[in-house]
């Protein structure tokens, strides 16, 4: 076999294939591949697709000589959508830019000295906690700047995030250097396949190194141009400001560079990228339009929503004519809440909207989503296997975004004891719906953002439903993981206290020995455990009931002391001299994850 893989080529192949160009690939004759497939128990034609894993079983089988490996492609790492075509009468576009980075490497701060605003104050928590987008305006030309959260438990959102970007900025701070987020977040671009611009920040700050930041770029595969790479580092500080303006600039030549284009004259498509309910106003969605012009009066299709777009308005919710490409803009008129990260475009006239939006609908009823809670669901909940213990949650958020977010957190924390199992999850307040099925589930309700109406609470307090409310993610990730160690199965911890050599035995019944010895370390007290060894064999475990230093009843007895010791034993044991007792404290303690 290993020289087989010494010799061996290997192909790359994509997620899923079909058998004749997998033939072709292997250059065998494509009626050996449908014989290997048959005896392998799989019936496919030439033209049929076959999945990597049974690909990779049959060649195995073959022995040619070949491996096969799965090609990466940005599909089969993360989701990515395919980005509209633009036709030739395609027109220049604003970039769309997200912040990426460690956390407190300065991503918000840095938004913050772009936008010339100070937001970071006014969130719970110090983390950015929804996703969101804005424009600003730099030598007369607009950048769009999505407002990524920025956290770790926000991965989610962040590989939308580089979905829709064209520029990735990576934020290192010059003090502290490369992170593990930042790794995750130069991943994150490298497969999105957009364009990275480093701003090394804080250099305003003392220990601020540069170079080590360029050094330990070039360690993670992204080469700065001054040292013949394609990617550019500058120097910035979201504090003083200091290097902003080149940093926009930086961006614009890039946009140039890539020639970033969509057509203006087209019906309107792009990508929601927050949705919440609004008091008054229903759903309200934010989207990020990619092709063509949006406006009042539209139609669009969201996934399984549609809506007649009532309010066409910028991010900072000023009523605007028309969206154009890159323009991240607030849409209501939804008839239901369209879902972060569903696809937008405008259609013709509402029976479409409707009927495109209700097979969406079906589609995804069909498919066995994560959130949806059916019959299926609530008997695997009681046949669920006991070897792994279960914390079942609902989950309320305020919007889609930070539902995703907290979700993905809390899946997290699984490990092979015990795990989070969502039975109901969705946007908006603690309703009687989420009470009962948290009443038939025995789970708790975790609230992020949202609040349990007055009617709700008699109903919750009545069937004893735990209902938690929160507005810091983190105090809420936090409260699940205790409950989830709650659950983890006690660790018992022995504590040695001491040790005795035995010199005489003047006793011995079924039920009780009294020897007398030597304390060889540690101390000895009664009561205690205790266990009797013989050359490091365990002749059974005893109890320590009573402990003499002569003729008088002792406290303890300490090292180096002579003593006698009384014993009691549920199993008669032959006690022989110099046979060792060790003594010790059993307690159970409460594990944490
Ligand atoms: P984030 O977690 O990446 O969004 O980081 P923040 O923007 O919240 O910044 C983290 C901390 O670093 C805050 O206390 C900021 O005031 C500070 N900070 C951010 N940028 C700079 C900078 O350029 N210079 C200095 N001295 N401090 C900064």
């Amino acid at each position: 076999m290993s020289e087989d893989t010494a010799e061996a080529t290997t192909i790359e192949i994509e997620d899923m294939i079909t058998v004749g160009t997998l033939a072709d690939r292997l250059s065998i004759p494509v009626t050996r591949l449908i014989g290997e497939l048959m005896k392998n128990g799989v019936m496919a034609t030439v033209n049929e697709r076959i999945d990597f894993d049974t690909a990779q079983i049959i060649v195995e089988e073959l022995e040619l000589g070949i491996n096969i490996t799965k090609k990466v492609t940005a599909e089969n790492t993360i989701p990515v959508r395919s980005k509209p075509v633009s036709s030739d009468k395609a027109k220049a576009r604003p970039p769309v830019v997200a912040v990426m980075g460690h956390v407190d490497h300065g991503k918000t701060s840095l938004l913050d000295a772009i936008r010339g605003a100070d937001v970071v104050k006014g969130e719970a928590g110090g983390i950015t906690q929804h996703i969101s987008a804005y424009q600003i305006e730099h030598n007369k030309r607009i950048i769009t700047f999505l407002d990524t959260p920025g956290h770790e438990a926000f991965a989610a959102i962040r590989e939308h995030g580089a979905l829709l970007t064209d520029i990735v900025i990576i934020v290192v701070a010059a003090d502290d250097g490369i992170k593990p987020q930042t790794v995750e977040a130069i991943r994150f671009a490298k497969k999105a396949g957009v364009k990275i611009i480093v701003a090394v920040n804080k250099i305003d700050k003392e220990g601020a190194d540069i170079n080590r930041v360029k050094q330990q770029l070039s360690e993670n595969d992204v080469l700065i141009e001054e040292w013949g790479g394609d990617t550019v580092a500058l120097p910035v500080s979201a504090k003083t400001k200091e290097g902003i303006p080149a940093l926009l600039d930086m961006i614009l030549l890039v946009t140039d560079i890539e020639e970033l284009k969509a057509d203006f004259d087209v019906p309107a498509q792009g990508l929601v990228i927050e949705a919440h309910v609004e008091q008054g106003r229903g759903p309200v969605a934010q989207a990020l339009i990619e092709e063509g012009k949006l406006k009042a009066g539209d139609f669009i299709v969201a996934g399984s929503s549609y809506a007649k777009v009532r309010n066409l308005e910028s991010t900072d919710g000023k009523p605007i004519k028309e969206g154009t490409p890159s323009m991240p803009v607030i849409i209501t008129g939804f008839k239901t809440l369209p879902q972060f990260g569903d696809e937008f475009k405008v259609v013709g006239n509402e029976k479409e909207a409707r009927n495109a939006s209700e097979k969406t609908a079906e589609e995804k009823n069909t498919r066995d989503g994560r959130m949806d809670i059916g019959s299926n669901e609530l008997i695997r909940l009681i046949n669920r296997d006991k070897k792994l213990q279960e914390l079942n949650i609902i989950i309320k958020a305020d919007v889609q975004g930070s539902l995703t977010s907290v979700i993905d957190s809390l899946k997290a924390m699984d490990t092979e004891e015990v795990a989070v199992r969502v039975v109901g999850a969705g946007v908006g307040p603690v309703s009687e719906n989420d009470l009962y099925l948290a009443h038939i589930s025995n789970a708790i309700i975790y609230g992020f953002n949202v609040e349990i109406p007055a009617s709700s609470k008699q109903q919750a307090n009545r069937d004893k439903v735990r209902v938690r409310l929160y507005k810091v993610i983190y105090e809420l990730i936090d409260d699940v993981k205790e409950e989830l160690s709650d659950l983890l199965i006690p660790e018992i911890v022995e504590t040695e206290l001491g040790r005795l050599i035995v010199k005489g035995i003047f006793k011995t019944t079924k039920t009780e020995i009294i020897c007398g010895g030597e304390v060889t370390k540690g101390k000895i007290s009664a009561p205690a455990l205790a266990r009797v060894m013989r050359n490091d064999e365990v002749l059974g475990e005893i109890e320590v009931t009573g402990v003499r230093r002569g003729p008088v009843e002792a406290k303890e007895v300490i090292e180096g002391e002579m003593c006698g010791l009384s014993l009691k034993t549920t199993k008669r044991i032959e006690l022989m001299e110099n046979d060792k007792i060790e003594v010790f404290a059993r307690e159970t303690v409460q594990r944490k994850l």
